[in-house]
């Protein structure tokens, strides 16, 4: 293994005239544009109608909530012009705190108003005689507004815990965009029909440019990518047993054109049919310099990853990609990679290109997994650290007698006696792993005097 050289001298710039453009967003940019998108409504509901002041909050509150619940399809981590340089862990993330936070304000929206109390509300009930309309309102927005609030939390209480729905993970996640879709229909027909401020031209137009995104979002995540993906089919060349329970899977597409992505990158694989409905993301392990091949390596962890093993080569598969930022910097710089687990897929990504462009850059590798036999690529990665100007260090849980790596979990020390003592400002982190894993040892990293904005957590 050869020695650091953290200044990252003698190091050529891999592959980068085969690298598709970087697109996405900036975060300062994506968080002033959704502050500005959610905030709208507000600005349009200007002037202001004569009424209690409660009641402007609560409409106010409504406004922002629908804003939100709409600019959420943005965020579904599909978009590589929304999540390209946020990244798809990050993004998904936002995807939820907003789901809350759109929770609180649409729990808070109809008990505000000045005339909200519980039994005018249900006054008009079915089961109820009388015919007053409770907050003003007629039975179609009334109706529709309640449904939409209860149909939200119960997408955002499945969505915290999916257990409660007892169903495959697909079928989730197809029951939460449906649902998605349904609730973003009621509160449509509730705003339209109740709302004071909906029936203004501008604020019409401001839904009416929403509800097209979010519509055209679902038509072309269902619709429109997978007769992309029915045209463009790949083919599994080959299936190889590349650890414990961890397999490396090859693909080429038929028609010889390949994904053009950066190394670490990630796509969503079908083998079940363009249309059809299980898709999983997966990290690229190859490099570019590879394609039109491109591999996976994936392990055992569920119905689909555990049968991997068993696909056929010239099995049809479709993807979608490539998504992700996990992408080594194009300047050669000094790069500490900590992964576990399958979070070694991108990082032999990563890897393999270096080797393939000559980079010299300064490379620390830890990686951990259960056991020895459970490490991916264990002898490649030697042969690589034979190459590159790369030091690897292995951690298992469970050492066999003979074992001379480290012996545990990865911590803050374990970080500190392997990471370069110098320089570790001009580091750049890559942390690949379980989300507890990598949030901890992202957090270590910088205890440890890596700055936050060169860690990069995830795919
Ligand atoms: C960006 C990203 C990159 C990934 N890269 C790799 C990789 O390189 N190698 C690898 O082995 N695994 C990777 N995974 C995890 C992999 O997608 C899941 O292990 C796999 O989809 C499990 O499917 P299953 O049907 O076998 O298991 P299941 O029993 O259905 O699922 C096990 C768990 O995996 C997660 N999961 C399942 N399906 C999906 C899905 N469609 N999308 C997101 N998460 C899902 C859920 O948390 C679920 O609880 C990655 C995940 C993400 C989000």
């Amino acid at each position: 293994m050869s020695a650091d050289d953290p200044a990252g001298r003698n190091s050529a710039v891999p592959g980068r005239p085969g690298w598709p453009a970087r697109v996405g967003l900036r975060a300062p940019t994506g968080a002033l544009l959704y502050a500005v998108l959610a905030l709208l409504p507000l600005a349009l509901a200007v002037p202001l109608q004569d009424r209690p002041v409660m009641d402007e909050v609560a409409t106010s509150l409504g406004l922002v909530a629908f804003a939100v619940a709409l600019l959420e399809f943005a965020l579904s981590g599909r978009f590589r012009r929304v999540s390209g340089r946020i990244g798809v862990d990050r993004t998904l993330r936002v995807h939820r705190v907003v789901a809350y936070t759109m929770v609180g304000l649409i729990a808070l929206h109809p008990f505000l108003y000045t005339d909200s109390d519980v039994d005018r509300r249900f006054a008009t009930a079915p089961w109820f005689t009388g015919t007053e309309p409770s907050l003003g309102l007629a039975p179609l927005p009334l109706w529709t507004g309640v449904a939409a609030w209860m149909l939200v939390a119960a997408l955002v209480i499945t969505a915290i815990d999916r257990t409660l729905l007892s169903c495959r993970y697909e079928v989730w996640r197809r029951l939460h965009a449906g649902g998605a879709g349904l609730a973003t229909a009621l509160v449509a027909v509730h705003v339209f029909t109740a709302g004071g401020y909906s029936g203004d031209l501008p604020m019409a137009g401001y839904w009416a440019a929403l509800l097209a995104g979010a519509g055209g979002s679902l038509v072309y995540g269902y619709l429109l990518q997978p007769w992309r993906q029915a045209g463009h089919p790949y083919a599994v060349t080959r299936v190889d047993r590349v650890g414990a329970e961890s397999w490396e899977v090859r693909l080429r597409p038929q028609d010889g054109r390949g994904l053009a992505f950066r190394p670490g990158q990630f796509a969503w694989v079908k083998l079940s049919g363009a249309f059809a409905g299980a898709e999983h993301p997966f990290s690229i392990s190859t490099p570019p310099e590879d394609a039109p091949e491109i591999g996976f390596v994936i392990k055992e962890k569920g119905d689909f990853t555990n049968a991997i093993g068993r696909v056929e080569p010239g099995t049809p598969a479709y993807l979608d990609g490539p998504h992700g930022h996990f992408v080594p910097d194009e300047v050669p710089v000094p790069t500490v990679y900590v992964a576990a687990g399958t979070g070694i897929g991108p990082v032999l990504g990563h890897l393999r290109a270096f080797r393939a462009a000559g980079d010299r850059r300064a490379i620390t590798l830890i990686y951990a997994a259960e056991t020895p036999e459970a490490l991916v690529c264990r002898q490649e990665l030697a042969d690589l650290a034979g190459t590159l100007n790369l030091t690897c260090h292995f951690v298992v849980h469970a050492a066999p007698a003979g074992w001379t790596g480290h012996v545990g979990r990865i911590d803050r020390d374990l970080l500190d006696a392997c990471l370069p003592a110098s320089n570790r400002k001009a580091h750049r982190a890559f942390v690949c792993g379980p989300p507890a894993m990598m949030a901890s040892l992202a957090r270590a990293l910088r205890r440890l005097g890596v700055p936050r904005g060169r860690i990069v957590t995830g795919s």
